[in-house]
């Protein structure tokens, strides 16, 4: 623990670079990587030609709308009529490096370049260093986290060992052995080896962990930081698109990578959400071997606040993940989202937990919204008439705020309980 580590490095010159350097970066190689893809991904060029789009209308970011979407829930059906990865991949097939499969099934192909996922910036800022040993708990079996993170890990120079999911006593015994000083993988699994290496009485050396593919509570954060002095940053990605954005030490909001186009859209009408407004993440990537363009990832987020961030990356930020299309139920004729509901409760710090609950009286539909605090409030009636009038706001339908007892909420709750009965 004596070893001074570097709160951030900002070893990426575009990491710093002006809204318009970045933007005309991105434009170039989104053009590049049009015409590239028209010219070898076959369902490219019949999607692109559907549309009525050539390369040529591709100039700059300004043209990426005019790009059709490919939705990732329509990869497997994609794949299967066209295999092995549905007319999408750039280059053939034997200058891959390796292949994956995913739940879905969906093939992911990973291409020749070092860091191919681009984790390498996240990992960076969660202060990875060369020569660092780091334990990797991510999958190695077939989907690709566990190489994922690898790479980016020994991108940096730092020594990985591939350690993998499970087994939690052996790795304790690895990882106090080899001293490692870095993390990798989802933070539950953090969270077990290092309350079951204390319950051993084995000291463990973790320092730093990059943590994704689950939602990272604050409260676990909390715990990790003060109980066992590990500085915990979380990123977010897929298997397919790699690194999507990460956190900065502010721990406000994932920057989005600078290394792909990330555009959150509106979910009526598809167009770029205002900040704060819910919206679906879609990107962009710019590999020739996998060029995915616009693949909407079913994941909902929201842009933050277009403010400076302390950290100095210049890159805008998504305000972490509120949700996945289909979380909608319908209400009195409306959407009711529990995006929607996640983004007016991620702005009141006394809210711990909460659901919507739907209910059906007299045949009438009825919203109501269950709320933890996290601390007792002063004025609990003004309070709960805050948030109604928040939610009322957000969701267009008017709802009773209940402040329930702690633990009145299951962890694993649904955001929207729809307990209407149609008989
Ligand atoms: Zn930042």
């Amino acid at each position: 623990m004596s070893t001074l580590r570097r709160s951030t490095i900002l070893d990426f010159g575009m990491e710093l670079e002006a809204d318009e350097v970045r933007q005309a970066r991105l434009g170039a190689r989104l053009r590049a990587v049009v015409a590239h893809a028209y010219e070898h991904a076959p369902r490219v060029r019949r999607a692109m030609d559907a549309a009525g789009v050539t390369p040529a209308d591709v100039r700059g970011l300004e043209d990426l709308q005019k790009l059709p979407i490919t939705r990732k829930d329509a990869l497997p059906a994609m794949q299967a009529e066209e295999a092995p990865f549905g007319g999408l991949l750039g280059v053939p097939v034997e200058r891959l490096a390796r292949v994956f499969m995913s739940p879905g099934p969906i093939f992911d192909p990973q291409g020749e370049a070092e860091d191919f996922w681009r984790f390498r910036h996240a990992l960076a800022a969660a202060g990875f260093r060369r020569g660092e040993i780091a334990h990797n708990s991510a999958s190695y079996h077939l989907t690709p986290l566990g190489f994922m993170l690898d790479a980016a890990a020994r991108s940096h120079g730092c020594v990985v060992v591939p350690a993998g999911v499970g087994q939690t006593e052996l790795q304790i015994k690895v990882a106090a052995h080899l001293k490692a000083t870095a993390y990798l993988g989802t933070p539950s699994f953090l969270h077990a080896l290092v309350s079951r290496a204390r319950e051993l009485g084995t000291p463990l050396h973790f320092e730093a962990a990059f943590v994704v593919a689950e939602m990272l509570p604050e409260s676990l954060r909390a715990e990790l930081e003060s109980e066992f002095g590990i500085r915990v940053l979380q990123g977010y990605g897929t298997a397919d698109l790699g690194c999507v954005s990460y956190e900065c030490t502010e721990k406000d909001g994932w920057h989005m990578h600078p290394e792909c186009i990330v555009e959150v859209l509106d979910l009526e009408t598809g167009k770029a959400a205002a900040p704060g407004q819910p919206g679906e993440v879609v990107v962009t990537l710019f590999d020739e071997a996998y060029p995915l363009l616009r693949l909407s990832t079913g994941d909902i987020s929201a842009l933050a606040p277009d403010l400076p961030c302390p950290c100095s990356r210049t890159a805008p930020k998504m305000t972490g993940l509120l949700g996945r299309i289909g979380d909608a139920v319908k209400v009195k004729g409306m959407f009711v989202r529990g995006a929607e509901i996640a983004a007016v409760m991620q702005r009141f710090p006394e809210v711990k937990r909460y659901q919507a609950v739907v209910t059906r009286e007299k045949h009438q539909d009825q919203l109501a919204y269950a709320v933890e605090l996290a601390v007792p409030a002063d004025d609990e009636a003004a309070l709960a008439a805050r948030l109604a009038s928040a939610l009322r706001e957000a969701v267009k339908i008017r709802g009773d705020v209940r402040l329930v007892p702690p633990g009145s909420i299951p962890e694993n709750a649904k955001r929207v309980d729809d307990r209407r009965v149609w008989k």
